[in-house]
């Protein structure tokens, strides 16, 4: 299918970008095109005006700034992909990477678009959420910090204003006692996930200590599970620790095109043996 018309306009600032959101209330932003035109040539979304934010300089940037790493929203997923700040200091990132999509997709689409979009099955909004990072907002009335936990609203909605743009998110940095794991089940590599798990937590003696699940493709957004998260913490994770921490695995998940609710919550339970291994294991 085509899509339905539109005009196009490219902002040269952010200004711009956010003033143009004001005077065009369907307008949509376009950043990698990689989700958006997808939805267009579908006519799931029909605006009356594309704001191509391609051309706004400085979003492009990874950084470390005050104890965290600085993602601008024009980072493209092979460029985090390819990142040594990445993999050094928010390794849960560099390895959700290589799970998202194809190169051909990884090469165009953003980290902002990612998170902006808030596709329940995607990587990168779970492993916000996973490192309690933050979300930096820009809008007419200028930035504004929203942390992950408050980001994600519902199905495809954030705490994004309508002439918000999402400007970099914030990840913080791993310390020698971080530990990280991810895992996820789809039908092909580089496919939307069935269930998906990233998780974050810190070495504490021969346990584990602020431990973090994050599982995506299991509900209307990325969801924590707090009551597993109590039951990983505290002492050695051994196949009785595993056994309660699946048992009080707390997710209701409704059957989608991929998969029925009981398979879903089985797989979950899968990927959080397979993570909570990987939480137990030191960082080479
Ligand atoms: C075949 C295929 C497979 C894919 N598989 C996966 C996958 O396995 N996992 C995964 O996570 N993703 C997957 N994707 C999506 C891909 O990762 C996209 O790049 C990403 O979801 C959106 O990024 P984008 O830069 O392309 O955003 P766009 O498509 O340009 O925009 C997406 C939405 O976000 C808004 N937006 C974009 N940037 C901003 C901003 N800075 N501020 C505010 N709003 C903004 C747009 O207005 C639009 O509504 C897949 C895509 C395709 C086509």
């Amino acid at each position: 299918m085509k899509p339905a018309p539109f005009a196009y306009r490219k902002a040269r600032s952010l200004d711009e970008a956010v003033a143009l959101l004001g005077e065009h209330a369907d307008a949509r932003l376009l950043a990698g095109g990689q989700s958006l035109i997808a939805t267009l040539n579908m006519r799931l979304s029909a605006p009356s005006l594309l704001i191509d934010i391609n051309g706004v300089s400085g979003l492009d940037r990874i950084a470390v700034k005050d104890g965290m790493v600085e993602i601008g929203a024009l980072v493209r997923h092979v460029q985090a992909e390819r990142s040594d700040i990445i993999s050094t200091h928010v390794p849960l990132i560099a390895r959700a990477m290589p799970h998202i999509a194809h190169a051909a997709i990884r090469n165009r689409g953003t980290l902002g678009g990612s998170i902006a979009f808030a596709d329940p099955a995607a990587e990168l909004p779970a492993c916000l959420l996973a490192l309690d990072g933050e979300v930096e907002a820009t809008g007419p009335q200028g930035k504004r910090t929203i942390k992950a936990q408050d980001f994600f609203k519902g199905l495809f909605e954030t705490a994004l204003g309508p002439q918000d743009v999402l400007t970099a998110i914030r990840l913080p940095m791993a310390t020698p006692e971080t530990r990280v794991g991810f895992a996820e089940l789809a039908r092909r590599h580089g496919d939307y996930a069935i269930v998906g798990l990233a998780a974050s937590a810190r070495a504490d003696g021969v346990g584990l200590a602020d431990v973090r699940l994050a599982y995506f493709g299991v509900g209307d957004t990325p969801l924590r599970v707090r009551k597993a998260e109590e039951a990983l913490t505290g002492g050695a994770i051994d196949d009785k620790r595993l056994d309660s921490a699946v048992a009080a695995l707390d997710l209701d998940p409704h059957d989608d095109i991929q998969a029925t609710a009981p398979v879903k919550k089985h797989l979950a339970g899968v990927l959080l043996r397979r993570v909570a291994k990987q939480l137990t294991e030191a960082r080479a």
